[in-house]
């Protein structure tokens, strides 16, 4: 037998129901925010993510599904492909092709589809997993580095989250600074791990030569003390970072969003500039981190495009949805009723009566004229439906419909112009 891969999953019905739930939510909160929808190709030029994501980053160096792409020609190169492991490096790479800077305004865009990592999969870890993800990018001239715009996005995911019904959410925020500064509170972890980085994890003992800021995403227990005591990145912010920081904060305590400082929160990408923020969920074990996000004032130079300061931010929906079921929202039974035509000649009848409902926005299932009631009632359970209306040679004549409500037993008679009213209601 063939299963998926490990890694990957099924989303079946009714778990699609909240999927769907929630990614019509979005699109509706997220319209609210004037942002609009991009979608960019699954798969991309590797170095795209090399040098977007970060040549040392553990997305980069062990979790990218990367083959060689023959060219089908023999005078055609080959080409290094990878699956998208985020998505923001290729919003970016659109900007920058399409020339989206040359509209001089801000652009607000969002994106829902599947990133690809090899991680090792585990609850709320998976391979093939999906982000719901939205930047703002564009020219300083449109106000892109605005410390508004973080507070905008994230007083939007505050709203996004709460609306989903969503309770046991928490906002940790951090400032990793500018490029100078992140280069010389490097030097100074640099320094502060030398006589310590014996007793670190092999890969720690590598970043720390590399890129020792990756030192502080580490995860190995045996290392956390000795992290702990490190040079912390607040101390080496200039004073413009430090001040675009505290605009941030004083925005998010204006409007009453709560929130706690992690300075070890520097996040798993090398393109963070200023600002970044997790909102996590107490519920979800280990991969508690719902939502990532953050500025990237530097990530469109580095892909050779036109200075454009952004932040954006990626909710991990798989995630998301694990939150929603452990506080106790489901996929809600949606079927408001069955149809079951009763004996030979019913079924155009029947098919007539539900074009009728299902038109009017009553959700409809139809059985079968071959049925005889006891199996019209067991379909109409199984299928979920509320009630079931009987389409026999009587109720057709008389225009009067007998309708039972399966839960509670209670039947009534309705008349085929009231069918509508009371099927939805
Ligand atoms: P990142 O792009 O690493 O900042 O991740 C943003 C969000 O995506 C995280 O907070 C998670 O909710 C989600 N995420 C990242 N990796 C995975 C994965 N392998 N499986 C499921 N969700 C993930």
């Amino acid at each position: 037998m063939i299963r998926a891969i490990r890694g990957t999953r099924d989303l079946l019905p009714p778990d699609t129901d909240l999927w769907n739930r929630v990614e019509a939510k979005v699109r509706d909160v997220f319209a609210r925010y004037n942002f609009n929808e991009i979608r960019t190709p699954i798969f991309e030029d590797t170095s795209l993510f090399a040098r977007g994501v970060g040549e040392d980053t553990d997305i980069v160096t062990k979790e990218m599904f990367t083959w060689e792409d023959k060219g089908r020609a023999a005078s055609e190169k080959s080409q290094s492909l990878t699956l998208r492991p985020e998505n923001t490096a290729g919003v970016v790479r659109a900007y920058i092709e399409h020339g989206l800077d040359k509209q001089g305004k801000l652009q607000k865009l969002y994106y829902i589809g599947p990133q690809f990592r090899r991680e090792r999969p585990q609850k709320g870890r998976y391979r093939q997993f999906y982000q719901i993800g939205a930047e703002i990018i564009g020219p300083p001239s449109a106000g892109s580095e605005s410390p508004a715009r973080d507070a905008e996005v994230i007083e939007m995911l505050a709203t996004l989250l709460n609306d989903l019904g969503l309770r046991g959410w928490a906002l940790e925020l951090n400032s990793v600074g500018g490029a100078a500064d992140r280069a010389r509170y490097n030097q100074a972890l640099r320094v502060a791990l030398k006589p310590l980085v014996y007793q670190m994890c092999s890969d720690c003992q590598r970043r720390a030569e590399t890129n020792p800021l990756r030192v502080l995403d580490c995860k190995v227990p045996e290392d956390q003390p000795i992290i702990e005591k490190l040079p912390k990145i607040s101390a080496y912010l200039d004073d413009a970072c430090r001040e675009h920081f505290a605009a941030v904060r004083a925005m998010l305590d204006a409007v009453g969003i709560p929130y706690t400082i992690n300075e070890r929160m520097v996040r798993g990408l090398d393109y963070y500039t200023r600002t970044t923020f997790e909102f996590t969920h107490g519920d979800l074990g280990a991969q508690s981190a719902v939502v990532g996000g953050g500025r990237y004032d530097g990530l469109s130079e580095s892909l050779d495009g036109p200075r454009a300061p952004g932040i954006g931010f990626a909710i991990g929906e798989d995630r998301l949805i694990l939150a929603l079921e452990a506080e106790g929202v489901t996929a809600a039974g949606s079927l408001d009723a069955y149809i079951a035509p009763l004996g030979a000649g019913m079924n155009s009848h029947a098919l007539k009566l539900a074009r009728e409902l299902r038109r009017a926005g009553v959700r409809c299932d139809l059985g079968d004229e071959s049925f005889r009631l006891k199996k019209s009632f067991e379909a109409a359970k199984r299928a979920g439906a509320r009630y079931i209306v009987i389409v026999g040679e009587n109720e057709v004549n008389s225009g009067e419909f007998a309708v039972k409500e399966l839960a509670s037993g209670k039947q009534e008679t309705v008349v085929r112009e009231k069918l509508k009213a009371y099927l939805s209601s």
